[in-house]
């Protein structure tokens, strides 16, 4: 089965150094204590950073740190100090944090940052190398280690890695403000499963993959250098027993509660719990239950906000300036509403105990969790687990990623304090049997759907998702095995090459127009063309007057224009493929390809000879997407059983006569050449499909790009086209041995 290597920035246990020497504190968090137990069945390892590392080694620390290693099975990372700053303080939580978040007005940006987040990856994946066994799991948690997927998949291909991220993952307007964004996509890509808290986190990230990498997906899945990636949103759930078994088994928690409920008697109990951060919604809640006292007299005096603030990330701006609001908030509360007997709100600003906080959320009958943007919210979880008669209720903020499970809550819209306010009362006034039946649909699902559920489930898809890479049908296409396709090539007497245009031998550029063939390109194509014992064609979705001038003036070389509606042999001039097709079909296509271009700007239409295309590389991707799509349903329709039919390329939907494709033109070259042990096609996209086809499974097809192909092998860009075009020539001078 393999082990289970857990990575996260923190290991469960941290090592904090006191004026007696260092000492070891356990995690209490809900990941630590659901995959504690996962970590152990699975026969497992945790690698993450055990906290504070000293300028220089220390001896005792280290033999801690080995004891960890030895017995609870704990690797730790250790990070230079200035490393780690740069890295969690700086990339991770001013960049990262806000932006995930919704916040772009609290990002801050510092190269120096980033780099230290580069080189901090880069160590876990140092780290990692030394520990890793070829059965093994990697699962890698949250927005710290986005970029470890990839770099432990280019020096291990065939490893199976997971990873889920535990905050939101933006809309895409907003993940697109993020420098380096194209990185951090790229590092999550080399896994085999990724998976986030909700679905429309995972929605986001794909209108980010087709915005920034131009990389389509489905649903479920992303193809990506090769592989197929799993994608899946998976809410993770709490360990209940660790908060709702306090309630039977523990004193203090019991002594606790009888407190509070002796000290509230005759007073209705809400709660917040939250670390003091911008993202809580701290504030507009203070706002928000200031209103209620405003508009309901009544409620002065038979309320009390309990507010548990814990202290986080302290010394940042944002945070320092978001506590001194909370304090002055909280003040005037208690000054402008407090009497001798009843204080407003309860204020503690300290982290508490977990008998505390388990008293807390038995006690109270309103759980008032309240964020502006959340990956999941424990707390509402929590609260859940701890209300065992069904007499509390959950007002939940729908911005928490919770609430797309947690319908029966009374939902807010945070920011909206005067409706905010007004929920509130209605969780006061709602009655028992509603309460109670919500509560108990919350609670079932909060008991089921529970951490150890979500590690299952992970590791069982992560398994699955691998499984179908490893052992499924032969993965294809498969990288070009560059050294066996040389000596192919090399011993070959005769050699057919089959080249495309656009895509292959140049970068996709912005507009059909820029992207033209370089001085260096055309040499290439030259030297390619020189030997008599190689037949090369060029075929190209582009007009015969582009092609000829730019490669007329190559000798010995074949073109293929429009997809192969007209072509030049190596000695001849231009000839149709067909003497002609119908007449006016382009007066009838025309004007559906230009309602369609009104309504998307940026997109243009090209006539060519024997085809019009609509070219939306230009548009807003995602519209561009939906629109192809639809003009694709439009054009079947219309042009069923006609001679012309509709093909969808990249970014472009082109309508053409259906004899015009590369494969008839190709034949039509090749029945001029003698027959070749080597032949090679290369191509992009799906006018090049047919090509392959037609050569067959004992030619070299390859298709250039990530996209799913009937090709047998693939190189991921034009510049490994090219660099292999390269060797091809220096190869072509050389005699085989015979
Ligand atoms: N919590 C804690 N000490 C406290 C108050 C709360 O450890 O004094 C815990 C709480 O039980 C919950 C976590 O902090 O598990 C907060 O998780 P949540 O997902 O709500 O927010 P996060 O702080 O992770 O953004």
């Amino acid at each position: 089965m393999g082990r289970l290597i857990v990575v996260s920035n923190r290991l469960p246990m941290t090592l904090r150094r006191t004026r007696d020497g260092w000492r070891a504190e356990r995690s209490t968090g809900g990941l630590a204590t659901a995959m504690m137990p996962v970590m152990r069945r699975n026969n497992g390892l945790w690698v993450g950073w055990p906290g504070e590392t000293p300028p220089a080694v220390d001896a005792r620390r280290q033999e801690l740190l080995d004891r960890w290693a030895r017995r609870e099975r704990l690797i730790a990372v250790d990070l230079a100090p200035e490393v780690a700053r740069g890295f969690y303080e700086g990339f991770a939580n001013q960049t990262l944090w806000p932006l995930f978040h919704f916040f772009p007005s609290h990002v801050t940006f510092d190269p120096v940052s980033w780099d230290s987040y580069v080189a901090a990856n880069t160590r876990f994946m140092q780290v990692l190398l030394t520990r890793i066994e070829k059965d093994d799991l990697i699962w890698i948690h949250d927005y710290h280690l986005m970029l470890l997927p990839q770099l432990l998949r280019e020096s291990l291909p065939d490893i199976r890695i997971g990873f889920f991220l535990h905050i939101p993952f933006p809309a895409s307007e907003v993940f697109r403000v993020l420098p380096r964004r194209e990185e951090l996509l790229r590092g999550l890509l080399g896994t085999d499963c990724l998976a986030f808290q909700t679905h429309s986190h995972l929605q986001n990230l794909r209108s980010s993959l087709l915005r920034v990498l131009g990389l389509s997906s489905r649903m479920d899945c992303v193809q990506y250098g090769g592989r197929t990636i799993r994608l899946e949103a998976l809410p993770i759930g709490i360990a209940p027993e660790e908060f709702s078994g306090l309630l039977d088994s523990d004193p203090e928690t019991d002594r606790r509660l009888k407190e509070l409920r002796q000290r509230f008697a005759g007073r209705r109990l809400l709660l917040a719990v939250d670390r003091v951060d911008f993202t809580k919604g701290i504030p507009e809640r203070l706002r928000a239950y200031r209103r209620l006292l405003e508009r309901s007299p009544d409620l002065r005096g038979k309320v009390v906000l309990v507010q548990v603030a814990v202290p986080s990330r302290s010394g940042v701006p944002v945070y320092e300036n978001l506590r001194h609001e909370v304090n002055e908030l909280i003040g005037a509360l208690n000054g402008d509403f407090g009497t001798p007997d009843w204080t407003p709100v309860v204020y503690i600003r300290r982290a508490i105990s977990r008998a505390e906080l388990v008293a807390l959320y038995a006690a109270s009958d309103v759980g008032w969790v309240a964020p502006l943007r959340d990956g999941m919210n424990l707390v509402s979880k929590e609260y859940v687990a701890c209300q065992r008669d069904g007499n509390g209720v959950l007002v939940l903020s729908e911005f928490a990623g919770a609430a797309a499970e947690m319908g029966e809550a009374l939902l807010v819209n945070p920011y909206d304090e005067e409706r905010t306010a007004a929920t509130i009362e209605k969780a006061l006034d709602q009655p028992i049997e509603e309460r109670r039946e919500r509560m108990g649909a919350l609670r079932r699902r909060v008991l089921r759907n529970n951490a150890f559920t979500w590690a299952d489930r992970f590791l069982t898809l992560l398994r699955e998702a691998a499984a179908g890479r490893v052992t499924g049908p032969v993965e294809r296409p498969q990288t070009l095995p560059i050294e066996r396709a040389i000596e192919s090539f090399h011993q070959a007497r005769e050699r057919w090459i089959f080249l495309d245009y656009d895509g292959t031998l140049v970068p996709f550029a912005g507009h059909p127009r820029t992207a033209w063939p370089t001085d260096a390109l055309i040499r290439q194509i030259e030297e390619l063309s020189r030997s008599e014992r190689q037949h090369v064609a060029l075929l190209s979705g582009r007009s015969r007057e582009e092609l000829s001038s730019w490669f007329g003036g190559v000798k010995g070389l074949c073109l293929v224009a429009e997809h192969g509606a007209a072509l030049r042999t190596a000695d001849g001039d231009w000839e149709s493929l067909r003497p002609s097709g119908p007449i006016d079909w382009k007066e009838r296509v025309r004007p559906v390809l230009e309602h369609f271009g009104d309504r998307t700007p940026g997109s243009v239409i090209e006539e060519k000879e024997f085809s019009l295309v609509w070219h939306y590389r230009m548009s807003d991707p995602e519209f561009g997407e939906w629109l192809a799509n639809e003009l694709g349903s439009t054009l079947e329709e219309m042009l069923a059983e006609t001679e012309l039919h509709a093909v969808r390329g990249k970014k472009y939907v082109e309508v053409k006569l259906a004899w015009a494709n590369k494969a008839e033109a190709a034949l039509r070259l090749a029945e001029k050449w003698p027959p070749a042990e080597f032949r090679l096609a290369m191509g992009d996209d799906g006018s090049d499909e047919e090509l392959f086809d037609h050569l067959g499974e004992d030619a070299w097809t390859v298709r250039i790009g990530v996209e799913p192909s009937r090709a047998r092998y693939r190189l991921l860009s034009p510049e490994d086209a090219l660099s292999f075009i390269q060797r091809l020539i220096h190869m072509q001078a050389v005699l085989p041995v015979t």
